[in-house]
């Protein structure tokens, strides 16, 4: 039998060994759900909307237990995995919300002769993807509207975050969704790959934009939906006439936390030449009142890196930074402790020749870099393959209005980062993905508009 060794990150110990799916269990399952999905497309709305809602509800009640095992195998400070199941709820409820409206058939034209008609059809059975970074949040943007809008959803959770996934599928099986319907899978890539070789209708994808790359080159020829939310290098520029201190204290949260582990994480700071030094300190001075240490404990901030591989790709960019000039404000090591660690690190005297400002970071690591003016700040910050999210700090709205409207990215902030809204869409461009989740349209993109011509007599 295939297994899957979960371990701890924050301690390196063993937690569980879980029995995992291989090509022919996944090929079965994907059977079961393309059988199922047609009486779970024709159940009524009202009924799949109970569903969730009892979903919700569940999770609520069980907070505390999703959040513990989620902190045991991600190394998320507790606090952060409560925030990340409470966010959820939100998310819900908008999705219930708006799933009437958004897939209601809606007839555009008539002429008493001619009537024409859109109507929203779900896609079918779905491939669910997910990173284990937010495995509620990338999962649930995904799986909730999905199963809303009548798909069935083949549920691939990270292998790093599989028992969160396995906690979701119980969840929603004793909500009312059928066990067919949706289908966790439990493995590693490999298990993806197998995934991706079914009779699928769509794939739905959070993660690297390593693996993203690999999954359009499979899916390539199949000519499925394909939707894919990959990685970034989230820049934030903060103008001379910012408060230094307020911008500190916002960014060093948007680039610290979940220990920098965040799709949107702050990864590259500009900082106007003007309020550069009293920048640095105040964001240094912050990042040092951040409590690392066991995810369990209440008053931890900084958590594990919950890959251990990452370590290597951390101390890679502080060694290359080093190498090319930077100045090392605070941090630079991997401690060296059980489990997966790296401290705070904090650059200055950084440039683009450097991976630390053009690689994505994935860890509790930052680069600031002082600029002349908005434009040499909008150059850099324009210079990257990625284009997730980018924000400036300035009292002045018109300057950040200017500035935001030429910044390639699929988000944009003025005087905050990091921050995810239901009701508006989350999309990258260039490296960052193809395709989006959230607001309206991403209920949408789970359903096949189709054209209704109608001719009476
Ligand atoms: P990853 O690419 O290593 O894995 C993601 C998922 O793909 C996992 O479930 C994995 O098992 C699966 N997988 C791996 N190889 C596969 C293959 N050949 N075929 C099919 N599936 C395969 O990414 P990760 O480490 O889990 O996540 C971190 C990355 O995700 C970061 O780059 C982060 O920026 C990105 N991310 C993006 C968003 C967003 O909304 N844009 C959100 C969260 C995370």
């Amino acid at each position: 039998m295939h297994t899957l060794k979960i371990h701890n990150p924050a301690t390196g110990a063993l937690i569980t060994e879980l029995p995992a799916d291989d090509a022919a269990s996944v090929a079965a399952k994907a059977q079961r759900s393309r059988a199922a999905q047609p009486a779970w497309a024709a159940t009524p709305l009202a009924q799949r909307k109970a569903c969730i809602a009892r979903f919700r509800a569940a999770l609520t009640q069980q907070v505390e237990t999703l959040a513990a095992t989620l902190t045991s195998e991600v190394g998320k400070p507790i606090r952060q995995s409560r925030n990340e199941v409470n966010g959820l709820l939100a998310r819900i409820d908008f999705f219930l919300e708006q799933i009437e409206p958004s897939t209601a058939s809606e007839t555009v034209f008539s002429d008493g002769a001619m009537t024409e008609r859109i109507a929203h059809e779900p896609l079918g059975v779905i491939a669910n993807i997910s990173a284990w970074n937010y495995p509620y949040f990338v999962g649930g943007n995904v799986f909730v509207p999905a199963l809303l809008a009548g798909n069935a959803v083949l549920y691939k959770p990270s292998e790093f975050a599989a028992l969160t996934g396995l906690h979701i599928g119980r969840l929603l099986h004793e909500s009312g969704v059928p066990a067919e319907v949706f289908v966790p899978l439990i493995g590693a890539g490999d298990v993806g790959a197998a995934l991706l070789a079914q009779d699928i209708a769509g794939v739905f994808f959070t993660g690297s934009h390593a693996t993203g790359a690999k999954i359009a080159a499979t899916m390539g020829p199949r000519l499925v939906k394909l939707q894919l939310e990959l990685g970034g290098k989230d820049p934030s520029y903060v103008c001379d006439d910012a408060d230094p201190l307020a911008a500190a204290e916002s960014l060093a949260d948007g680039a610290m936390y979940n220990t920098g582990q965040s799709c949107c994480s702050v990864e590259r700071i500009y900082v106007h030449e003007r309020i550069h030094d009293a920048f640095v300190d105040a964001f240094v001075a912050t990042v040092r009142g951040f409590k690392l240490g066991d995810p369990l404990d209440e008053a931890t901030y900084l958590g594990a890196i919950t890959r251990a591989p990452q370590l290597d790709v951390l101390q890679a960019q502080v060694a290359d930074a080093v190498a090319k000039g930077a100045r090392l404000a605070i941090g630079g090591q991997r401690i060296e402790q059980p489990g997966n660690w790296f401290e705070p690190t904090v650059f200055t005297e950084v440039n683009h020749t450097m991976a630390l400002m053009r690689e994505e970071s994935f860890g509790p690591i930052i680069g600031i870099q002082k600029v002349t003016g908005d434009d040499e700040a909008l150059a850099l910050m324009n210079d990257s393959r990625y284009g997730l999210t980018a924000g400036v700090y300035t009292p002045d709205e018109a300057r950040a209005q200017r500035l935001l409207a030429r910044v390639t990215a699929g988000s944009v902030y003025w005087n905050c980062c990091d921050r995810v809204s239901p009701r508006l869409p989350w999309s990258g461009v260039g490296d960052s993905g193809i395709g989006l989740t959230l607001s309206t349209y991403g209920i949408q993109t789970f359903t096949r508009p189709k054209a209704w011509h109608l001719r009476r007599g």
